[in-house]
């Protein structure tokens, strides 16, 4: 079994050049992503000069790591969304959605990416009695939607009291997509990769983006990184929360034109896909960040649920996390004067950050768009008791981090010790190697949580990852930890 994504499997990307010398633009995209790649999508053809930059390599975030469904049917968001605000706003979420589904469909057959677009039923269900109510209520709310229908069970067995199917939803590759839009724009936008901005300063009326390797003046910035690094101007931890999930992908004998997503706190999403295998691919044990640390133990229970459902067979298991607002909308538009922003998509990127990047390009280029209010990120907070439960759920994350230094789950190659009242974290590799490195996360000072799926040291709060030798792998932290190597 592969500890990666399967979207991560026999991919061949182009190669984009590190920001080496100090440079100009007109509009400054940060991340590689799905967010990113449709806003450089939609402003392609503008005269301005636009560069992306991406810390890492292109598609390699969590967009390489979702399940790749393009559907409006997203669990119970639509009841949440109606519960809160009323039925002008969830119609018009649900219109956005809609329209993203519709012009990933344009982008892909207009440009011919291959991408492994493919029609197939999206289905809500229920696991229990209880929840069999947010169909009905889901029902009701998208009753003159010709395309959705209520039923009694899904395509395949599996504990379903009532469903509720849409036919006009897809499914695709979301790294091939990604790679298909830089194939593209690559010719009229400067990508830059491994470079990672780590400040931003406003200087006049531009604002300079500094990276370790060259600055970048800009005249606007969109900021499509996931997570943003920065804490003001937009207080973002304290908005928002982190929700981590499992997924697992395994050999079946017949892929089938479907998609499916309970609305039950637990989580059980499905999709097939067919590459040289079949594959099922399952999603599970979602759970907060910080309660989701021991991640052999949810992978074991992720892989554990695939072989007793579905197949013995499992090729791939890896995890992924998405920002989650208080009130279900992302924040997608203007932040500042000129400053971007596009995030916070409740864990349904694929459609929003396609949205995203055509209601940013409309805000740039006709100075509106029919969604600006919507998604404004600067709305103010109607659900006041979910702020209140995010920030008591990241106040004791964070308390937590101080308090369990040695992990119940950790084993003899990993511990963290106490010296001249410093805590360090310390792993012991195959060859006897000391890897010790200051338990501390840059960005809000959390301390760190070591993680056997992939070998990192994780911030249980924010989602920062490092390497064993403390080089940062995954923002928000956008410096590495500082690093005290010995080698025995
Ligand atoms: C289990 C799971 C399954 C999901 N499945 C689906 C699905 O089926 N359908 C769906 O619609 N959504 C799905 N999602 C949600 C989706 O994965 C995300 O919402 C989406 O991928 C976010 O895209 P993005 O471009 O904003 O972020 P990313 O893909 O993470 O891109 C952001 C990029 O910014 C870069 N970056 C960060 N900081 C900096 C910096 N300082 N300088 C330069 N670059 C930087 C990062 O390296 C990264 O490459 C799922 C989420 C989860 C948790």
């Amino acid at each position: 079994m592969k500890n990666k994504s399967i979207w991560q499997e026999n991919i061949v990307k182009s190669k984009f050049p590190t920001l080496s010398v100090n440079i100009e633009c007109d509009t400054l995209i940060i991340g590689g992503g799905i967010t990113g790649f449709s806003c450089a999508y939609f402003l392609r053809n503008s005269k301005e000069k636009i560069v992306l930059v991406e810390s890492n390599k292109i598609a390699n975030g969590a967009t390489s790591k979702s399940t790749g469904k393009l559907t409006y049917l997203q669990e119970d968001l639509i009841t949440k969304i109606k519960d809160i605000y009323d039925d002008d706003t969830y119609l018009k979420y649900v219109e956005s959605q809609k329209e993203a589904i519709s012009l990933a469909k344009k982008i892909i057959l207009e440009n011919k990416i291959r991408c492994d677009l493919e029609s197939v039923n999206s289905y809500i269900f229920s696991d229990n009695l209880i929840k069999s109510n947010v169909i009905k209520k889901t029902y009701k709310l998208l009753k003159n939607n010709s395309s959705v229908k209520l039923k009694r069970k899904l395509p395949i067995k599996t504990v379903c009291h009532k469903a509720l199917e849409a036919n006009d939803t897809f499914v695709f590759h979301p790294v091939k997509f990604v790679l298909g839009l830089s194939e593209i724009v690559k010719e009229k936008i400067d990508i830059y990769e491994r470079t990672r901005v780590t400040k931003i300063d406003k200087q006049d009326n531009y604002f300079i983006a500094h990276t370790p390797s060259g600055n970048i003046k800009a005249k606007r910035i969109i900021l499509a990184l996931h997570y943003p690094f920065f804490i003001n101007p937009f207080f973002f931890p304290f908005k928002t929360s982190i929700e981590k999930s499992f997924l697992v992908a395994g050999e079946v004998n017949r892929t089938r034109p479907f998609s499916a997503i309970n609305v039950n706190k637990k989580v059980t999403s499905i999709r097939y896909y067919k590459s040289y295998k079949n594959y099922i691919i399952l999603v599970s044990e979602n759970g907060s960040l910080n309660s989701n640390i021991d991640n052999i133990k949810k992978q074991d229970n992720a892989i554990w649920n695939t072989r007793s459902n579905f197949t013995p067979e499992i090729d791939y298991c890896w995890s992924n996390y998405d920002i989650m607002t208080s009130d279900h909308l992302p924040f997608i538009g203007e932040l500042e004067e000129n400053l971007y922003i596009a995030t916070g998509y409740n864990t349904w990127g694929m459609t929003n950050g396609i949205i995203a990047g055509k209601v940013i390009s409309d805000l740039i280029q006709n100075h509106d768009s029919i969604y600006k209010d919507l998604f404004n990120p600067r709305r103010d907070e109607k659900n006041i008791p979910n702020i209140i439960k995010f920030n008591l759920m990241n106040g004791l994350s964070f308390v937590n981090t101080k308090l369990n230094k040695n992990r119940l789950f950790y084993r003899k190659n990993v511990k963290i010790i106490k010296e001249n009242g410093i805590y360090y974290g310390i792993y012991i590799d195959e060859n006897k190697n000391v890897h010790k490195v200051y338990n501390q996360c840059p960005h809000m000072k959390c301390n760190l949580s070591f993680n056997y799926q992939t070998n990192t040291w994780d911030c249980p709060c924010h989602g920062s990852r490092f390497d064993i030798d403390g080089n940062i792998i995954y923002g928000p932290s956008v410096e590495n930890i500082k690093i005290k190597k010995e080698v025995k």
